[in-house]
C-alpha cells in the first residue's frame, strides 16, 4: 500500500490547493484504496517521483473551545490513518487560536507531523513564517500552493527518511 498524506488545517489555508496540485487535477475522483473509508477526498499522487495517496479533508475549523468541536470527525481520522500528516497554516495571517488547537492535538499523535505554511508568495516568507515555530511541531517548511513553491523540498524531506 502507497503512503498516506493528510492535509489538515483550518478552512481557506490552502488544503485544496494543494491536493489538487498533488494530484494534477481540479476535482480527483474518489478513488476506492482498500482499507480507508470514502468520507473524506482521496488522490493518488506522483509528484517529484513519489508516490502517495493524499487525503484532503475539509473540516477543521479553529474558533471553537475543546479539541473535539475544533476538529471534525472526519478530519481526525484522516489523521489516524496517515503515515504523514501535512498541517497547513496561512503563513499572511500568523498562528491562530485554530492553529493552536490543532497544534495541541497534533503534538499529542505519535505521527510524522510536517507544519507547512502556505501562501508565501509575494510576502516576506522568514519573517511570515517565524511566528509557527511558536507551534512547537518542529520541522516548518514554507510553500505556495498555487505556484508549486516549496512543495518538491516538502516531498523530499517527508519521502527521503522513509
Ligand atoms: P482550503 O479551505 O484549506 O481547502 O483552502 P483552498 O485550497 O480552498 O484555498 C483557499 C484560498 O487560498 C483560495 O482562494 C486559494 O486560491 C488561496 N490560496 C491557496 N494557495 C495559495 C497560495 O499558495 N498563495 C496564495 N496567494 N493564495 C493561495
Ligand atoms: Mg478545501
Amino acid at each position: 500500500m502507497l503512503p498516506v498524506v493528510a492535509l489538515v488545517g483550518r478552512p481557506n489555508v490552502g488544503k485544496s490547493t494543494l491536493f489538487n496540485r498533488l494530484t494534477r487535477t481540479r476535482d480527483a475522483l474518489v478513488a476506492d484504496f482498500p482499507g480507508l473509508t470514502r468520507d473524506r477526498k482521496y488522490g493518488q499522487a506522483n509528484y517529484d517521483g513519489y508516490q502517495f495517496i493524499v487525503v484532503d479533508t475539509g473540516g477543521i475549523h479553529g474558533d471553537e473551545e475543546g479539541i473535539d468541536e475544533v476538529m471534525a470527525k472526519q478530519s481526525l481520522q484522516a489523521i489516524e490513518e496517515a503515515d504523514v500528516v501535512l498541517f497547513l497554516v496561512d503563513a499572511r495571517d500568523g498562528v491562530t487560536v485554530g492553529d493552536q488547537a490543532i497544534a495541541t492535538h497534533l503534538r499529542k499523535q505519535k505521527k510524522k507531523v510536517y507544519l507547512v505554511a502556505n501562501k508565501i508568495d509575494g510576502i516576506d516568507a522568514d519573517s511570515a513564517m517565524a511566528d509557527f515555530y511558536s507551534l512547537a511541531l518542529g520541522n516548518l517548511y514554507g510553500i505556495a500552493a498555487a505556484h508549486g513553491r516549496g512543495v518538491e523540498h516538502l516531498l523530499d524531506s517527508c519521502f527521503k527518511p522513509l
